[in-house]
């Protein structure tokens, strides 16, 4: 099968969050499973960077551009896998995080930029931009939203599936931009773009593709709801028989504890000695000292409401009134969560350390040398550190939500003793839930050291590799070839 895989960002390349980890993986799967997949991206200074050579094939004018948008075909050392890039002057040729301003606020032309990349995707779609034609195009998130509604105004075109890794990011924008974008009168609409007197991107990919699909089984039911539907809710279950679970994987070949290269030591569920050497080198790396018997608790993420850090904050007495206990903290987001975290740590200066900023090798350490990874997340599509967290070991304590409820099983009595237990999971997510289960993990750690041992290896037991979901995917591409769906009746999709 031939698929072009569009998004805006993938690793290696560029990176803000979990899109960017299952573009660079799950692609790659599924080209050495055997199918022809190949990925668009936009052409971000940071791309062009690891870039050895690359081949304008075309050069488009698209509505509400004025400037030229190129098409490239690149090549990248070791990335497997043949990259169009979307160059358009103005309009990527921006340094650092590509959807915002070094104050963190969203660029103010984001609709056009990522509409001028929406209408480039769909040239490579139709095999106006390169002899290679897809047979399935599949985009994710918002910022590819406009294909597959463009899409289904073409006569003979691919199949579309559309992933939601995270329906919170909608790329709403008001009439006027519509305007300005020229889109087809058509799609204004409350069965196309339209959303209350806006229009939605996301509802692009939504309303139009042949197979929607989001990163758990468990989110796809949530976002079904009024709570976590972002008023998508009523599209959602209009398209139920079209929409999707299926578990984002890992890495084996990024993220391994026996072989990851920014480790001091390696280690595997045989044989975790390792595993004391990385803690002790993240305790020097956080300026915290060793304590013996220690359990060194940790949280990575993007600081935003959804990741839940203010929850941390709130049971850090609590956890500091245990005297086994540390903390060390990586991320970067809304400065007001990055002030507070500093001036908690500063309360307890030998016992947590907070470092602000994205750092991909600390990342790999902190989730090797430490003991229990916190990820209270109000709300998790999938959730890719509790994966990580497994795999090395490290007990996540998890909200039960998304796909944290789909990935890690409570140790309750029972599947300690059974073996089955991979982490601690609470169902109110506030400051007393969140301690209520960090708690259990103290106390079981306070046990003879087998049981916690025993946990952790059936942690680093479990198997996401990507390989199993890449099946479900390519499921999918076939069923969405075989049955295309219909073009959406407006009438059915307006109603809540
Ligand atoms: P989301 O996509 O919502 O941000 P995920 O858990 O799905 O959350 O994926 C987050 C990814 O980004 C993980 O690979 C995580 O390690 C990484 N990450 C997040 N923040 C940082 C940071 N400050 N430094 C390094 N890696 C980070």
């Amino acid at each position: 099968m031939k698929i072009l895989f569009a998004t805006s960002e993938a690793t290696p390349l560029i990176k803000t969050g979990g899109l960017a980890d299952v573009s660079g993986s799950l692609p790659r799967t599924l080209r050495h499973q055997g199918d022809d997949v190949r990925l668009v991206l936009p052409a971000y200074p940071a791309v062009l960077k690891k870039v050895s050579q690359t081949e304008i094939l075309t050069e488009l004018q698209v509505p509400g551009h004025s400037g030229p948008v190129r098409i490239l075909f690149a090549q990248v050392p070791g990335l497997q896998l043949p990259l169009y890039l979307v160059d358009a002057p103005g309009l990527f040729d921006r340094e650092g995080n590509p959807y915002v301003d070094a104050d963190g606020h969203d660029y103010p032309d984001n609709a056009q930029r990522f509409a001028a990349f929406c209408h480039a995707i769909v040239a490579l779609a139709l095999g106006h931009a390169d002899r290679w034609r897809p047979d399935v195009v599949h985009c994710n998130d918002w910022q590819t939203g406009l294909v597959p509604a463009l899409l289904s105004q073409e006569w003979q075109r691919p199949a579309t599936v559309f992933t939601i890794h995270n329906l919170a990011y909608l790329g709403q924008f008001d009439r006027a931009t519509f305007d300005a974008l020229q889109l087809p009168a058509a799609l204004w609409s409350p069965a196309g773009l339209e959303f209350h007197d806006n229009f939605a991107f996301i509802k692009g990919g939504i309303a139009f593709a042949d197979m929607v699909t989001t990163v758990s089984p468990n989110y796809a039911r949530e976002i079904c709801q009024p709570q976590l539907g972002y008023g998508l809710d009523g599209l959602l279950r209009h398209r139920g028989d079209r929409l999707v679970g299926i578990l984002n994987g890992i890495d084996g070949d990024v993220w391994n504890p026996a072989t990851d290269p920014n480790l001091p030591a390696h280690f595997d569920a045989n044989d975790l000695t390792g595993k004391a050497a990385c803690k002790s080198a993240l305790l020097q790396a956080f300026g915290l000292p060793e304590r013996p018997g220690g359990l060194l608790f940790s949280h990575i993420g993007r600081l935003v409401s959804q990741k839940g850090a203010d929850m941390i904050v709130a049971i850090l007495p609590s956890l500091m009134a245990a005297t086994e206990t540390q903390l060390v903290i990586l991320g970067s987001g809304d400065p007001k969560l990055e002030t507070f975290l500093r001036s908690a740590a500063a309360r307890y200066p030998d016992r947590v350390a907070v470092r602000i900023g994205y750092d991909e090798p600390l990342a790999h350490l902190i989730e090797a040398g430490s003991d229990v990874f916190l990820m209270p997340s109000r709300f998790e599509p999938c959730g890719l550190n509790q994966l990580y967290s497994l795999r090395y070991g490290t007990v996540p304590v998890v909200h039960r939500t998304g796909g944290l409820a789909d990935t890690v099983a409570d140790a309750s009595s029972r599947a300690l003793f059974e073996e089955t237990a991979t982490g601690f999971v609470f169902d109110h997510p506030d400051a007393d839930g969140l301690w209520w289960a960090t708690n259990r993990a103290i106390e079981l750690h306070r046990r003879p050291a087998v049981w916690w041992e025993k946990l952790v290896r059936t942690c680093m037991r479990q198997d996401f590799d990507w390989r199993i979901s890449a099946e479900r995917y390519r499921a999918l591409y076939r069923f969405a070839l075989d049955q295309p769906a219909p073009t959406p009746i407006p009438e059915i999709i307006s109603q809540p």
